[in-house]
């Protein structure tokens, strides 16, 4: 059956490939990207996260398009690496506006529509390294391992309408976001991959898709990681 999917950070990488593959399975798909471009086959919407106003506003151009949203992943995210003693609270509060508040946002504006359906699937973006830290990241990190607190206490609040919120947590995976890493910090990661090579976006987007499916309907508050056994899910 085909369903209303929304996607935030939609234009390339992890985002691109989840819309693609809930595309390709006969879903009607909308990406938000901060341009509004979006390849043939998904409805491309200008919103940037850290702006609720635009957040609300693609979600209404979403819906009138596709009918109400069903399944929402909060996908968009940046880095912004540097050690914690040299990083500014500017470079820590930015991470924290894309990837924590504007998950908030995002979350908040899809579930005002899915409360009165009695149905939905909340899937957030989150990382391994949210869980295993990572020198660099303290920003980065913090907003990853705080996602789980958001979601198990959306768990809570919206369990009696039949909607559920998971976390994917990505190991290190091929996209834009990875390709500045140095050749020893990706040795690094690779040694503590178990599998020894990097994910596909596409390896992730199948476990989103899973999640949002309605044989995962009985899992919520879950953290499914996508990292080649990387932290072995911790
Ligand atoms: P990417 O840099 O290719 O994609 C990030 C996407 O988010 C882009 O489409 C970008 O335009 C969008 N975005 C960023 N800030 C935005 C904003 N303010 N408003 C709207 N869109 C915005 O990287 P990716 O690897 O595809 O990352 C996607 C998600 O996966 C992120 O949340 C990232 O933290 C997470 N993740 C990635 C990896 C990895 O190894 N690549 C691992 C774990 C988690």
């Amino acid at each position: 059956m085909s369903r209303s999917v929304f996607i935030t950070g939609g234009s390339r990488g992890i985002g691109l490939a989840v819309a693609r593959s809930f595309a390709a399975a006969g879903d009607r798909v909308a990406v938000t990207s901060r341009s509004g471009e979006a390849e043939e086959g998904l409805l491309g919407l200008k919103a940037d996260v850290t702006e609720p106003e635009q957040v609300e506003q693609a979600l209404a151009e979403a819906e009138a398009a596709h009918g109400t949203v069903e399944v929402v992943v909060a996908n968009a995210g940046i880095t912004l690496d540097t050690p914690m003693l040299r990083m500014t609270e500017n470079q820590f509060e930015e991470v924290l506006r894309t990837n924590l508040t504007g998950v908030f946002t995002t979350v908040r504006t899809a579930v005002r529509s899915m409360l009165p359906a009695r149905k939905g699937r909340i899937i957030l973006v989150s990382s391994a390294l949210g869980f295993l830290g990572s020198p660099g990241q303290t920003n980065y990190a913090a907003t990853k391992a705080g996602l789980l607190g958001l979601a198990r206490s959306l768990v809570w609040e919206l369990g009696d309408r039949n909607i559920t919120v998971n976390l994917v947590a990505p190991g290190i995976i091929d996209t834009d976001m990875t390709k500045p890493l140095s050749a020893a910090r990706m040795d690094g990661l690779m040694r503590t991959t178990p599998l020894g090579r990097l994910g596909t976006a596409d390896e992730v987007a199948a476990a989103v898709r899973f999640l949002a499916s309605e044989e995962a309907g009985y899992i919520t508050g879950a953290v499914l990681p996508v990292g080649g056994g990387i932290g072995m899910g911790h």
